[in-house]
């Protein structure tokens, strides 16, 4: 999500005119995009604005910003402790951050201009800065403000020219914005607000523009994907166009809602998507919540061959104690229900997921249980994070933090191993198959002759030591349908290179925890 945000905001401006630099040194203006769900990101966020905050003190001219969820949830504090910082623009707000900008570059411009004291003292007690944050009004004004055009036309208006993205053949495109989950960790539905979807036709639209300019491969994106619905014929429209709106609610989930206008639900629009836009050579969807995955999901993956067989399904934990206090909403029963559906539906899907491990109140007994699931279940990868308190979160207002961080430490290592041998089983279940693979990355290694010492070769010339280059052996990496990592072995850098972007259909010969090694056949 902060991806395609950052994606966004670099189209935004660079169809204004501005150019984007190298190094920050060399920019008047520095943006960070920042995320909150852990304690560890904001802190790194807080020591690069530090450091900009640090250089504007000496003197340096340089309009320093903000954005994301650590603007929302924390900015007005952040001001406080850097009052260098010129504008904070929070996720829900980021297609007013052109404005933002130049407001700021006026006011520094009239500052350095300024006659008298009056307007300079104005403009230094903030009025010379950029804010602009949801608030605690977002969730209440949230229909009014979906229907609003701004962030709609920020999606909308990407550029589409590939060269937007570090990969051009794969894009993200959102169809959900925010969440109504409420986790009881989680800060997501209060920086990013009310979820908000997306009308199907500018989504299908999107997908077309990207796919018209390159892009192979789309994700979607929802904090809740598989909670897509879209109710038509409402009366919020924008110029014609049908608007975002916000979602039905769990309801619409429980089979007890009132029957309803027209809907596109999640799996009309994954259907939608693979008919209308056939020259996507694959769909993918992140991230879906265990519960709510209909059938109707299921049946469209394995009807549309270019659908990705692939489920990132964060389970969180292995206690039903540990999901209620979470507030998730699903219990193991559950979730193992979903799995298994999963799979006598599509044999060859692939799971993966996040755990949160020494939530409060985790037991050793809950903690096994988490261990247990994760041996049981064929999860291809897991994300494992420490629970990490927010502030503004049910969680932190609710339970004490005390599980110790050595413990904590400790789960994540125990748990990252055992994901490790699921891992390796899994990888080697796909052995012997030909499967496409689309190639995303090229990797140089020095051959083993030259292992010894790293990069280089020692050859003895009249007593001396010369450094020769090593001879490199290069491998061209990418994904299956199923996001599995592949290696092939490539003659040279510009053979795998040539590969970059590509789908071919390669032969799985050996496997390890983290990837399958094979052979391009197709
Ligand atoms: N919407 C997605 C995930 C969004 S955040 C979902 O529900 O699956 C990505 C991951 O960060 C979460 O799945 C969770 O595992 C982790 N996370 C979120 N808040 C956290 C917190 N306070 N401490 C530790 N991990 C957290
Ligand atoms: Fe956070 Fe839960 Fe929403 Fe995911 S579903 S973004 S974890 S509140």
């Amino acid at each position: 999500m902060n991806e395609l945000d950052s994606e966004l905001v670099r189209g935004q401006l660079t169809s204004l005119g501005y150019q984007m630099v190298e190094e920050d040194t060399a920019a008047q203006v520095v943006l960070y995009n920042t995320c909150s769900v852990r304690e560890l990101a904001e802190q790194k966020a807080m020591s690069r604005v530090g450091a900009v905050a640090a250089r504007k003190r000496a003197g340096e001219q340089v309009i320093l910003g903000v954005l994301g969820c650590m603007a929302e949830r924390d900015g007005v504090d952040l001001m406080r402790r850097h009052p260098q910082v010129d504008i904070l623009c929070g996720p829900a707000e980021l297609d007013k951050l052109p404005q933002l900008i130049d407001n700021v570059r006026r006011a520094q411009i009239a500052e350095a201009q300024a006659l008298t004291d009056v307007d300079v003292g104005a403009l230094r007690a903030g009025r010379g800065r950029g804010v602009a944050l949801a608030g605690n009004s977002s969730r209440r004004s949230a229909t009014l403000s979906a229907a609003e055009d701004g962030l709609e036309s920020l999606d909308l208006s990407r550029a589409f020219d590939p060269g937007a993205r570090e990969q051009p053949w794969s894009a993200y495109v959102r169809i959900t914005r925010g969440c109504n989950k409420f986790c009881s960790y989680c800060v997501v539905p209060y920086t990013r607000g009310a979820e908000v979807h997306r009308p199907p036709d500018n989504i299908v639209e999107e997908c077309r523009q990207l796919a018209d300019a390159g892009a192979v491969e789309i994700t979607l994106l929802g904090q809740t994907v598989n909670h897509y619905r879209y109710t038509h014929g409402t009366a919020m429209t924008v110029a014609g166009r049908e608007a975002p709106q916000i979602g039905p609610g769990l309801r619409a989930f429980r089979g007890d809602a009132a029957p309803v206008a027209r809907t596109t639900t999640f799996a009309d629009l994954l259907r939608r998507i693979h008919e209308e836009v056939p020259s996507l050579a694959r769909i993918r969807f992140v991230t879906s919540y265990p519960r709510d995955f209909g059938l109707d999901v299921l049946e469209v993956m394995r009807d549309s061959p270019r659908i990705c067989r692939y489920l990132h399904a964060p389970a969180q934990s292995g206690s039903d104690a540990v999901l209620a206090r979470m507030n998730r909403g699903y219990t193991i029963a559950e979730y193992e229900e979903f799995v298994a559906r999963t799979f006598a539906i599509l044999p060859d899907a692939t799971l993966a997921g996040d755990f949160i491990v020494g939530f409060p109140g985790e037991t050793e007994a809950d903690f096994e249980a988490t261990c247990s699931l994760v041996r049981r279940l064929p999860f291809k990868n897991n994300f494992i994070f420490k629970y990490s308190p927010r502030p503004g979160t049910v969680a932190i207002d609710r339970f004490t933090d005390d599980v110790p961080d050595d413990v904590k430490r400790w789960r994540n290592n125990t748990l990252l191993a055992i994901q490790t041998e699921t891992s390796a089983r899994v990888h080697a279940s796909w052995v012997g198959r030909d499967v496409p693979v689309l190639f995303d990355s090229v990797r140089g290694r020095a051959s083993s002759a030259a292992r010894a010492e790293p990069g280089t070769v020692a050859l003895r010339v009249e007593g001396q030591s010369i450094a020769a280059p090593a001879p490199v052996t290069w491998q061209v990496a990418g994904r299956t349908m199923g996001d599995l990592i592949v290696s092939v072995a490539a003659d040279s850098e510009a053979s795998a290179r040539a590969l970059l972007g590509q789908q071919r259909v390669v032969r799985l010969e050996s496997a390890h925890a983290l990837l399958l090694n094979g052979q391009i056949v197709q």
